[in-house]
C-alpha cells in the first residue's frame, strides 16, 4: 500500500495535473493499493478566505467575481483534461453545485455580517472538494479506477475549526473499516480531500494552513502503507528556504526528529504534524518534486544520520512577536513562569519558543504576532498581584523581530555547536535577544532583529553548506 500526497501547485495547471496523472499511473504499475490525498488548487484556499471577508463587508461583487474566477479555473482544466462526455458533464455538474453552495455560504455571511470559524471552515473546505473531483476525474479519463472523497467521511476531529486535532480512536476505525476495504478489495483508487475532516456530528472542520500534509500521514498510518510519499514543487527538504538562498540543497536524508523541528520552525515544506501520524509506526517518508520526478528527493526515517556539517538546515519564522517578562521580586518566587504560559495557551496563543535568563530575574517567549495584543492582557492579568506589587514590571513587547533556527541531529553530543553559531552572528554584528535549545537537542533556536534576517540565514546557511 502506498499513500501519495500532492500540493497546491502541484495540482495548480493543467501541466502540473498532467504530470500528477502520469505519476500516478506510474506507480500504479508497480502497486495496485493506492491512495491519493490533494491539496487545493494553487491560490483557490486564500481566495476562498478573501471571499469570506468580502462577504463580511457586504462585498456581493468581491466575492461573486472570486467565485467566478474559481469556476472559470476548474472548468477550463476539465474541458482541457476530460473529453466531452458524461465523464465531463458529471464533473462539472459536481463543480458548479460545489460553487453554488460557496455563494449560498456568502450570502449567509453578509446578510448576518459576520463568520464564525465553523463558517470558515466550511467555505475553505470547497478548494479541496473541487480540486478531487478534477484530479479523479482526470485519472478515471486515463481509465483508472479512480474516485474522489470528502476526507470528513474518515477524519474525524475535535470541534477546534480552523485548527482541529483528529480523534485518532474514530479516525483508525473509519479509515481501516470503511476506506481500506474500497482500496483492496474494490480496486479503488481514492482521492481524498486533504487539509479537511468533521466533527462526530459532520461539521466541517479544517487542520491548519498547509494541513494536507498532515491529512497524508494519518491516512497513511491507518491504511498501514509501505511509505508516504508528498509530492511538493522543489527536489527535497533542503538546507534552507530556496527563496531566502539559491545556493540550497536538497537532503537526501533527515530524521523525524530533525525534520519535525525545521517544521516546526518555519520549513514551509512540511506541515509541523507531519510526522507525528508515522514516526511510531517508522513508516519512511519521501519528499519528492512533481516537476522532476526522476530526482531522489528526500527520504525521512528514524534513523539520525551524521552528516560532514553539524548543522543541517536552517529555517526562519517571520510574524513573531517577544514578550518578556522580568521584575526584581520574581528571583526565587515559583510558579510565574508556569501561570503565564498557563495564560498564554488559555489565551488560544501557541508558544514557539521560551527562554530564562539565569538571573531568574526575566524570562521571555515568543508567540504569532495577531495573539501578543491577547497574550500580554492576559499574562498582565494573571501576574496583577505581582505587578500591583512591584514584584513583577508590566510584560513587555518586542516586534519586528524572526526566529532563526539550526537543525541538526550532530548537535547532541558536539560541544561548541552553540559557540560557533554565535561567534558566526557576532562576527557578522547581528545581535541576539534571546536564545533557547530545542527539547530533542538537534536545534538551537534564537531571536534576531527583522533587519538581520537575510544576513542571518545566509551567514548560518555558509556552515550548513560547509562554505
Ligand atoms: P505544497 O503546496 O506542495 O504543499 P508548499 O508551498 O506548502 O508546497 O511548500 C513547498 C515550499 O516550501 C517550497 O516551494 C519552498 O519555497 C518552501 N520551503 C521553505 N523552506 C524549505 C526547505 N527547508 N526545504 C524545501 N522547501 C522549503
Ligand atoms: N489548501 C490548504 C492551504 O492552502 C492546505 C494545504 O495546501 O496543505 O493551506
Ligand atoms: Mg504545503
Amino acid at each position: 500500500m502506498l499513500t501519495m500526497k500532492f500540493g497546491g501547485t502541484s495540482v495548480g495547471s493543467i501541466e502540473a495535473i498532467e504530470a500528477v496523472a502520469d505519476i500516478i499511473q506510474n506507480y500504479h504499475d508497480r502497486d495496485s493499493q493506492i491512495a491519493i490525498i490533494v491539496s487545493a488548487m494553487s491560490g483557490t484556499t486564500d481566495m476562498l478566505l478573501q471571499s469570506v471577508q468580502q462577504a463580511m463587508q457586504g462585498d456581493k461583487w468581491g466575492y461573486l467575481s472570486l467565485s467566478q474566477e474559481i469556476r472559470d479555473r476548474h472548468e477550463d482544466t476539465i474541458n482541457q483534461l476530460v473529453s466531452a462526455g458524461d465523464l465531463r458533464e458529471g464533473v462539472l455538474q459536481n463543480v458548479n453545485d460545489l460553487l453554488d453552495k460557496h455563494l449560498e455560504l456568502c450570502d449567509a455571511i453578509k446578510i448576518l455580517g459576520e463568520a464564525t470559524p465553523r463558517i470558515i471552515d466550511s467555505i475553505v473546505s470547497f478548494g479541496e472538494r473541487l480540486s478531487s473531483r478534477l484530479v479523479a476525474a482526470v485519472l478515471a479519463e486515463r481509465g483508472l479506477n479512480a474516485h474522489a472523497f470528502d476526507a470528513g467521511e474518515f477524519l474525524i476531529t475535535d470541534d477546534n475549526h480552523q485548527d482541529a486535532e483528529p480523534l485518532w480512536d474514530a479516525t483508525q476505525r473509519r479509515i481501516q473499516q470503511q476506506l481500506k476495504p474500497k482500496i483492496e478489495q474494490e480496486g479503488i483508487i481514492p482521492i481524498i480531500t486533504g487539509f479537511i475532516g468533521s466533527t462526530p456530528r459532520g461539521e466541517i472542520t479544517t487542520l491548519g494552513r498547509g494541513g494536507s500534509d498532515f491529512s497524508a500521514a494519518i491516512f497513511a498510518a491507518y491504511l498501514d502503507s509501505d511509505e508516504l510519499i508528498i509530492w511538493t514543487d522543489v527536489d527535497g527538504v533542503m538546507t534552507t528556504d530556496p527563496r531566502l538562498d539559491k545556493r540550497a540543497k536538497v537532503l537526501p536524508y533527515v530524521s523525524y526528529t530533525e525534520v519535525g523541528e525545521l517544521a516546526f520552525y518555519g520549513a514551509k515544506v512540511l506541515h509541523p504534524k507531519t510526522v507525528q501520524p508515522i514516526i511510531n509506526r517508522e513508516i519512511p517518508l519521501r519528499v519528492k518534486n512533481t516537476f522532476n520526478p526522476q530526482a531522489e528527493g528526500t527520504l525521512i526515517g528514524s534513523e539520525s544520520q551524521p552528516s560532514d556539517t553539524i548543522i543541517k538546515a536552517v529555517t526562519s519564522i517571520r510574524n513573531v512577536t517577544m514578550l518578556t517578562v522580568s521584575g526584581k521580586g520574581m528571583l526565587g518566587v515559583p510558579g510565574i513562569a508556569g501561570r503565564t504560559f498557563l495564560a498564554t495557551a488559555n489565551a488560544g496563543a501557541s508558544i514557539l519558543m521560551i527562554s530564562q535568563s539565569s538571573s531568574e530575574q526575566s524570562f521571555c517567549f515568543t508567540v504569532v504576532d495577531d495573539r501578543a495584543p491577547i497574550v500580554k492582557d492576559a499574562v498582565e492579568y494573571e501576574l496583577s498581584a505581582e505587578i500591583a506589587r512591584r514584584d513583577v514590571d508590566s510584560v513587555d513587547i518586542t516586534r519586528e523581530i524572526v526566529i532563526i533556527t539550526v537543525v541538526g541531529a550532530g548537535m547532541r553530543n558536539r560541544p561548541g555547536v552553540a559557540g560557533h553559531v554565535f561567534t558566526t552572528l557576532g562576527t557578522n554584528n547581528i545581535n541576539v535577544l534571546a536564545i533557547a535549545q530545542g527539547s530533542s537537542e538537534c536545534s538551537i533556536s534564537f531571536v534576531v532583529a527583522r533587519e538581520d534576517l537575510d544576513n542571518a540565514v545566509l551567514r548560518l546557511h555558509d556552515l550548513a553548506l560547509g562554505a
